[in-house]
This record gives C-alpha cells, sequence and structure tokens, in this order.
C-alpha cells in the first residue's frame, strides 16, 4: 500500500536544522508518530515527500521554510509594556507566553526585556529553518470514515476523543 490521500501513516523521524545540523526532534527514543495523509496533519514540504512512498521506505529530504513553518515575519515582533504582564512573578527572554487577541489565543515567546519594553515575537520558534527530516515509513492503512470526516487519526498515536 503506498501513501496517499486518506492513508493512515505511522512515520518514525528525526528532524535537524538543515544550516546548522542541530538535532530539533526525534521519535527514535518514543513513540513513532501517526497523521493523516492528504489532511495537513503535518508541514506541506513532508507531506509531500511522503506521497506514493510505502512501508520500509527511507528518505532524507530537505524542507525550505516556506513548505515547513513559514517565513519570520517582522510584523510579528512587537513591543508591548511591562505593565502587560502584570501578574506574572518574572519576564526573562526565552519565556513562552499566551496572549489573548481579537483573533483568540496567540503563542508568544519573549525576546527581549529592557526597562518598561518588552519584545515579544510570535513566529513560530521554526519559521525561517531549513528542516532536514530523515524518515523510515513505519505502517501504511487507510483511513476510517470518520477519520476521514474528523481530518485526523483516532486510537493508538491519534486523537483521543473525551
Ligand atoms: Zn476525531
Amino acid at each position: 500500500m503506498t501513501i496517499a490521500q486518506h492513508k493512515v501513516v505511522t512515520i518514525h523521524y528525526k528532524v535537524s536544522d538543515s544550516d546548522s545540523d542541530e538535532l530539533i526532534d526525534s521519535s527514535e527514543n518514543g513513540e513513532p508518530m501517526t497523521y493523516l495523509h492528504g489532511a495537513r496533519n503535518i508541514i506541506p514540504g513532508l507531506e509531500q515527500a511522503l506521497e506514493g512512498k510505502s512501508v520500509g521506505d527511507k528518505l532524507e529530504v530537505m524542507i525550505a521554510p516556506a513548505d515547513a513553518y513559514g517565513e519570520r515575519s517582522e510584523d510579528r515582533v512587537q513591543q508591548v509594556p511591562i505593565e502587560a504582564f502584570e501578574g506574572m512573578e518574572k519576564v526573562e527572554p526565552g519565556m513562552a507566553v499566551t496572549a489573548q487577541t481579537d483573533q483568540g489565543e496567540i503563542n508568544l515567546v519573549i525576546a527581549e526585556v529592557q526597562g518598561e519594553t518588552v519584545t515579544v515575537d510570535a513566529n513560530h520558534p521554526l519559521a525561517g529553518k531549513s528542516l532536514t527530516f530523515n524518515v523510515t515509513v513505519e505502517e501504511v492503512r487507510d483511513a476510517s470514515d470518520e477519520e476521514k470526516a474528523h481530518g485526523h487519526v483516532h486510537g493508538p498515536g491519534g486523537h483521543e476523543h473525551g
């Protein structure tokens, strides 16, 4: 069975920063990842690379930012007064915070603290990075009608409905 639209695919993967070779994430010592193909459960570049592959196939693919987590946008970097963080014990660079906006909740990272001014960055931490994936295809099966309707995988490694 080959990977195509509406197949449930299980992979082991290792992903590193293409420029620095720094390891970002790996499933090697844990559970493999299971996703629904063609439902944008994973980044577009990886989904494309897996199309037509089958169990046992190994691939190494370098994915440009546009097909991964997008380019960094300086519009997503903002300065806010430190009063905005009232109630927080400390405000330090590198901290992840959640902000309420008109568009709902967004995740921010505190980039810099200078006096009363805090610079926050709403870019995805992997935005602007080229990523190298090493992937082994472990399992491919047909998705159930329910999985197709929901757009995600159920059961082990998938979505648990409460
Ligand atoms: Zn579901």
